[in-house]
């Protein structure tokens, strides 16, 4: 079976949570080739088995290097295993033990990695069914999360028109990328969670003392995105995970590669970074857990 097919098959099984990104009204799976509205808006099924939702294209400054280069850092080099084991004990307390089967919503997947780690530490209950439907913005990450991964529902999509039904998804993960929080309130289940990830104060400071030298660049601080958080969700807990991990010189690559920080700063400063033939580097993340928040009865 090709992967297209894998993948056609896969939606038609699931076809009922997507609606029209154009007109709203239901889709369905047509001629194992398209995803098509009762209005007849047409989405095609790319060979790689993707879908393209975007009703207008986007230019990111996210290229397939970048994408090809997180993935390295995450199957090869374990880069963020104790964040993924973090939150899938946190599925698996908050969502698994209530219900068998866990629909999980990845805003801002990118190449897929977390989604797909993610996924495969939570199904390791054999009484548990996980699916995972990753969305982007940037269509170079959805083509190598698609190309590695044919278990997963994978769309170029916005995440400020997302092609879903209301009320979907028992998890919507937001790792490292920006929210949109009527969007996640629309489609989280009533009893669903956010499990949002933002960069601590010692987030890759091994990396930032290198690449700037005014202090405020080299520290970060996360309190407007956690406030926001938690105008927008009932916040049930937050965690911090911090630990090192030591990269060597082709790792180190990738996470150059990897991170927008080197951007905004100078060829000789990454290229200095980037000749270490080994570096400490520091992962120092919070995960915010929140629902929906209650609304009061008037
Ligand atoms: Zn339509």
């Amino acid at each position: 079976m090709t992967k297209k097919i894998k993948s056609v098959k896969l939606v038609s099984d699931f076809e009922y949570i997507f609606k029209c990104p154009i007109c709203n009204s239901s889709m369905r799976v047509f001629e194992l080739k398209s995803l098509i509205c009762s209005n007849n808006h047409t989405f095609d099924f790319a060979r790689q088995g993707y879908i393209n939702l975007l009703t207008h294209s986007v230019k990111t400054k996210y290229g397939k290097q970048l994408f090809e280069a997180r993935r390295k850092l995450i199957v090869e080099g374990g880069f963020f295993e104790p964040l993924t084991q973090a939150i899938a004990e946190v599925i698996k307390k908050q969502v698994v033990l209530k219900k068998g089967t866990v629909f999980i919503l990845d805003t801002g997947c990118g190449e897929g990695s977390h989604l797909t780690n993610l996924c495969n530490m939570v199904n390791s209950d054999p009484k548990t069914t996980v699916t995972g439907v990753g969305i982007d913005l940037s269509k170079e990450g959805i083509l190598v999360a698609s190309k590695s991964y044919t278990n997963k529902i994978w769309c170029v999509a916005d995440l400020a028109n997302t092609p879903f039904k209301d009320k979907q998804f028992d998890v919507i993960l937001n790792i490292l990328a920006p929210s949109n929080y009527a969007e996640f309130n629309r489609l989280l289940k009533s009893d669903g969670f956010v499990i949002k990830v933002v960069p601590q104060s010692g987030y890759l400071k091994e990396l930032r003392e290198v690449l700037f030298d005014q202090s405020e660049k080299q520290s970060y601080s996360n309190v407007e995105t956690v406030d926001l958080f938690n105008e927008n969700l009932h916040s049930v807990n937050s965690l911090r995970i911090r630990y090192t991990m030591n990269l060597d010189n082709s790792l180190i690559h990738s996470l150059v590669q990897m991170t927008p920080l080197t951007w905004t700063t100078s060829e000789e400063r990454v290229k200095s970074f980037s000749e270490k033939n080994s570096a400490e580097i520091t992962v120092d993340l919070d995960v915010l857990i929140g629902r929906k928040k209650v609304l009061p009865v008037s």
